[in-house]
């Protein structure tokens, strides 16, 4: 009888402790990025817990992230990353929390950050085997720009091409949309010129969608337009999940002048010169926590073409009468006197002082802003507002071709752009320069 007592009391605690061990223990995770869009360093992964990083691939900091994570049992894992990232305390988790995607990357949902703690977030795993996606920002790959474009094959306006090869092989995609003509215009909209920043791209989108509908707005923009339009310029970084930000030598977005590093800048730049751009609009996402980058903002050139700054406002005003509810704060419009440079450019500044620029603008979406929507629907219907504003512009200037050459090969000034294009990288650094990410 007490030996029977004793052998059920034995059973009874060998039970609390398995279910005390799996509770303290939590799952064993594997994680992937063997990807489109994959991303991270596993630094160290015991039962419960993961250590991780973005993976910089010899680059500067940043903190770019996305991983498939597959328990073996259900329970709650803690993700946890570097304290400072890219300079940023808890600088690889945004204000909305990591994006989680349980359809394989397909649809994504911010998780919110109940449970975010500091530089840590947890994830509680369901069943055996389950598999989720997460990442720093809701990614955006060519898979997610084909599924788009597929449901505009038949539209009579729209042309596709391939504007170069990019570095590793890969065609980069050139999108018409419209035909030239006398009095109309060519327009260019560039995206992921820097990797990482997925949410730029479903904006791009929106704005795209707008041009090919058949809205009053749209049809009066193919009228007086025609739209060029390169979703990734960093073909190979976005599909390989790199950073791209600060890419070394250089990236992307100072790779314009003489010299060029990378086929797809040279391509660009062709382009420009063969269809006679007169208009940029360059789609950007600026850091993930700093305070400045939680609203929607354009940089650029502030006085060059000669009334660039006004129609940048007058474009941003309009923006903002469209904007779908919630919207991000703004834009707002933060232009800086600049001086053309031989090489080394950035988008911006190249098509400012191009001969006979009319328009330069470069907007900057936030990834996820503490007190406002963001996610695709919402960023597609920021374009959209994007689309409708240009439709209605009546552009000041349009003969910038003059002075758009004094600054040429002046040399001094570089230096001055120089320093603003790195003071933004700094988090502490104080002055206009920290407003700054393009
Ligand atoms: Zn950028």
């Amino acid at each position: 009888m007490l030996r029977a007592m004793a052998r059920r009391v034995i059973v009874a605690l060998e039970a609390v402790g398995t279910v005390g061990m799996a509770l303290g223990a939590g799952p064993t995770v594997a994680i992937r990025t063997d990807f489109p869009g994959g991303n991270v360093v596993v630094v160290k992964a015991e039962p419960g817990a993961v250590q991780l990083a973005p993976d910089l691939r010899g680059g500067m900091p940043w903190f770019y992230w996305y991983f498939e994570a597959t328990a073996d049992r259900p329970g709650r894992v803690n993700f946890i990353f570097p304290e400072k990232v890219a300079g940023f305390v808890n600088g690889a988790i945004g204000y909305q929390g990591p994006a989680v995607s349980h359809d394989h990357g397909r649809t994504w949902q911010w998780m919110g950050t109940d449970d975010v703690q500091g530089n840590a977030f947890r994830y509680q795993f369901t069943k055996a085997n389950e598999k989720v996606r997460l990442a720093v920002t809701m990614p955006y790959v060519e898979a997610d720009y084909a599924r788009f474009i597929k449901g505009h094959a038949a539209n009579p306006h729209l042309a596709r091409s391939v504007l170069t090869k990019s570095l590793k092989g890969r065609p980069v995609e050139l999108v018409q949309i419209g035909k030239p003509g006398p009095g109309v215009r060519a327009v260019l909209l560039v995206c992921r010129h820097h990797a990482c920043e997925t949410m730029a791209s479903f904006v791009f989108e929106g704005f795209l969608a707008a041009a090919l509908s058949d809205t009053p707005a749209a049809v009066e923009f193919r009228r007086k337009y025609v739209l060029y339009a390169v979703p990734f310029v960093d073909r190979d970084g976005v599909e390989d999940g790199d950073q791209g930000k600060n890419r070394k030598p250089h990236d992307h977005n100072r790779d314009y002048g003489e010299g060029s590093l990378y086929p797809e800048i040279d391509a660009i730049e062709k382009l420009a010169d063969s269809r006679n751009i007169q208009f940029l609009q360059d789609f950007h996402c600026p850091t993930l926590r700093m305070e400045d980058h939680q609203v929607m903002y354009f940089v650029g050139s502030k006085d060059t073409p000669a009334g660039n700054e006004e129609n940048v406002r007058k474009y941003a005003r309009m923006i903002k009468e469209g904007l779908p509810p919630n919207s991000p704060h703004g834009p707002l419009v933060w232009l800086q006197k600049r001086a053309a440079k031989a090489a080394g450019d950035n988008c911006n500044d190249h098509f400012a002082f191009r001969e006979g620029a009319i328009m330069a603008s470069t907007i900057e979406i936030p990834f996820a802003p503490p007190k406002a929507t963001m996610n695709a629907t919402q960023a597609r219907g920021i374009g959209q507002a994007m689309l409708k504003a240009w439709a209605k512009m009546e552009f000041a200037g349009g003969h910038g071709g003059t002075p758009a050459m004094e600054g040429r090969g002046a040399g001094g000034d570089g230096d001055k752009a120089e320093a603003h294009a790195s003071a933004h990288m700094l988090p502490d650094a104080s002055g206009p320069g920290r407003r700054l990410e393009h």
